[in-house]
């Protein structure tokens, strides 16, 4: 997959896309990322990109020509890709929407940052994604965690897909706890069963665990899940023996 981002300051991303589970994804070539500097598409001797906002209000906005002059050159080289532009009114960004773009060839990210961008550019964008509801200073931040998230979903990124598909949100559970040694630390033990080597009570531990933390610190997300009845049945009669 091929991603582009759009900033101001490609600098920030530096290191990022060097280092450990990603660095390998580019060496390995499963993943090319181009950071393409907004600046070089700047009006005038000073190469400016913001002016203020018409109306009055604090702050600047991108300008629309700079930006949309970036993106027609982007789009008109290489694969067909979706622009996303980072915004804070996007949709909120989740591990469904991940897997989803993990599926594209190609992907081109725009960075804002000021007041954000000129509602002209905005029809420009195919999607618009948030990561949460706050607001931060740039999309910097966004695109890289946009990109560390989708590039966790394709395969040979991540080790083992098992750790993949055994994270929190995949099947719309969070994960279930785990341990390490000391089995006993400071009289904190770790579950017997984890210790027995019974992979099929294992499993169950597991998945009874999981969804009970899904229950309790997520029962949004629980509501929205669709359980086997396998689970369902091991849910219900492993609380009831807990409760006893
Ligand atoms: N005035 C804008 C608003 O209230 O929606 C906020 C602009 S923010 C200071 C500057 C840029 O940071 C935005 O254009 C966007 O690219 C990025 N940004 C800030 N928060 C974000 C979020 N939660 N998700 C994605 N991008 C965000």
């Amino acid at each position: 997959m091929q991603i582009d981002i759009v900033t101001i300051i490609p600098a920030v991303f530096d290191r990022v896309f060097d280092e450990s589970v990603l660095g390998t994804a580019v060496k390995s070539g499963l993943i090319t990322v181009n950071v393409h500097n907004l600046r070089e598409y700047g009006e005038g001797k000073h190469r400016t990109l913001d002016d203020t906002p018409f109306g009055g209000g604090p702050g600047m906005l991108f300008k629309p020509a700079p930006l949309i002059s970036c993106l027609t050159d982007l789009r008109n080289s290489g694969a067909p890709a979706p622009v996303i532009g980072l915004t804070p009114r996007g949709h909120v960004f989740n591990q469904a929407m991940a897997k989803e773009l993990a599926a594209f060839d190609r992907l081109i990210l725009v960075c804002g940052r000021y007041e954000g961008f000129d509602e002209r550019i905005e029809d420009e964008f195919d999607l618009e994604l948030s990561i949460g509801d706050y607001v931060l200073t740039g999309g910097e931040i966004p695109a890289m965690a946009i990109v560390d998230s989708v590039a966790r979903m394709i395969p040979g990124t991540v080790g083992s897909s098992d750790s993949v598909i055994c994270d929190s949100f995949y099947d719309g559970l969070l994960d279930h706890p785990q341990y390490t040694r000391p089995a006993d630390y400071e009289g904190y033990q770790v579950p017997d069963v984890l210790l027995e080597g019974n992979h099929s009570l294992i499993e169950q531990y597991r998945t009874f665990n999981s969804i009970l933390a899904t229950a309790v610190l997520r029962p949004d997300m629980l509501a929205e899940t669709e359980l086997s009845a396998g689970d369902k049945r091991l849910f219900a009669s492993q609380l009831k023996t807990l409760n006893n």
